[in-house]
This record gives C-alpha cells, sequence and structure tokens, in this order.
C-alpha cells in the first residue's frame, strides 16, 4: 500500500497583530502535527497532515490559534471526504452502509456509518440553518468548542464521554475578526480553566 502524504500548516497563515493588544510581536509558541484521512483510491493511502500552531504575543502575553481556512478543525477526515459522502448519499440517494464500505475499498478511508450519519444530520442542519426566516443556533458554535486550550492540544474530535467538552470550554473561548477578514480564535490566560488540562 503506498501512502499518499500532502501538508497544511497554519505558519502559512500567520496572523499580523495580536488579537489582544494589536501588537506585531507573534511568535509560534507550540504546535502540533494533526492527522486526516484524505480521499484515496484504491492502491494508494492519502493523508493530509496538519501543523496546528500556537501562536503568543511576546508583548501581552495572549496565546491563540487561527481557524485555517484550508481545513475542517473539527474532523479527522478532509472535507473532500465529507463533499464525496454528500454528493453521494445525498445527492444521489446512496445508503451510508454502502458508501462507508465503497470509502474503504475503492478509497481508502477508514470511517464508520454512524460518523457518515452524524455528518449528514450536520450538514441537513447547516442548511437549514442557512436558509432565510430561521432563527436556530448555528452549530458552528457548538464546534468551536473544540479548538486547543491553554497552550496543549487536544483531540480535535470531542469525546462523547468526556463530560468537560461542552459545559467548560465554551464560556473561555473568543472568536474575533482579524485586520485582513479572518478569522481567530483565542482565550484569555490566567484562568483557572487553564490549569485542568485534559491533553
Ligand atoms: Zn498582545
Amino acid at each position: 500500500m503506498v501512502v499518499e502524504y500532502t501538508s497544511v500548516s497554519d505558519k502559512d497563515f500567520k496572523p499580523i497583530n495580536c488579537i489582544a493588544c494589536g501588537h506585531d510581536t507573534l511568535a509560534c509558541c507550540n504546535h502540533k502535527i494533526i492527522d486526516r484521512q484524505d480521499l484515496g483510491t484504491p492502491t494508494v493511502h492519502r493523508i493530509q497532515q496538519h501543523e496546528k500552531v500556537l501562536w503568543k504575543c511576546k508583548s501581552c502575553g495572549t496565546r491563540f490559534s487561527i481557524i485555517n481556512p484550508k481545513i475542517d478543525f473539527d474532523s479527522s477526515f478532509t472535507s473532500d471526504v465529507k463533499i464525496y459522502v454528500f454528493k453521494r448519499v445525498l445527492e444521489n440517494g446512496d445508503s451510508t452502509t454502502r458508501v462507508a464500505a465503497d470509502l474503504k475499498t475503492l478509497h481508502n478511508v477508514d470511517v464508520d456509518v454512524s460518523t457518515l450519519l452524524d455528518w449528514i444530520q450536520k450538514k441537513k442542519e447547516q442548511d437549514m440553518n442557512a436558509k432565510p426566516g430561521t432563527n436556530a443556533r448555528s452549530p458552528r458554535t457548538k464546534e468551536a468548542t473544540v479548538i486547543c486550550l491553554d497552550g496543549t492540544f487536544k483531540a480535535v474530535t470531542p469525546k462523547k464521554n468526556d463530560p468537560g467538552s461542552e459545559k467548560d470550554e465554551p464560556s473561555c473561548l473568543h472568536l474575533t475578526r482579524l485586520k485582513d477578514g479572518r478569522l481567530a480564535a483565542y482565550w484569555e490566560s490566567g484562568s483557572e480553566k487553564k490549569k485542568r488540562s485534559r491533553s
């Protein structure tokens, strides 16, 4: 089996200014490689390696990471895999069982049927929310809770039995728009929550 790697780095999208104080004294204070399964062929297993970077402002100490526009930050799979699933299940009407089997044998992507069902459910909710006139809360709010905290990096997929994943993290996560229009995620330093790392 041939394994092909592609790489995406947050360093290609380095923020210009600190999101808290505005100084341009930013440095990489931590980084981690996250592997995501990509759409392959019957003989090629493709892996996307994402270098996730934690930036630190040397001036005020604020640490933050950005949402890399090239990747689905909440998933262990690339967006190509998801698009493939949406096209087959939602547009062609194929069964999720069949699509999961084809992903395994034809594209070397190992994914559970339950994961596909979860994607489809979220996709339907997103499409519903995108329609004008609906006041439903965007699922994006919930997904943001999986962004790294307190200088360590945690799993990009929230664990089902993790009691803290829903109630603790949203309260200390902040989103802001950078000067160049990109969205940045950060958290305030000094919080009690920071000491409870589960990495
Ligand atoms: Zn700063």
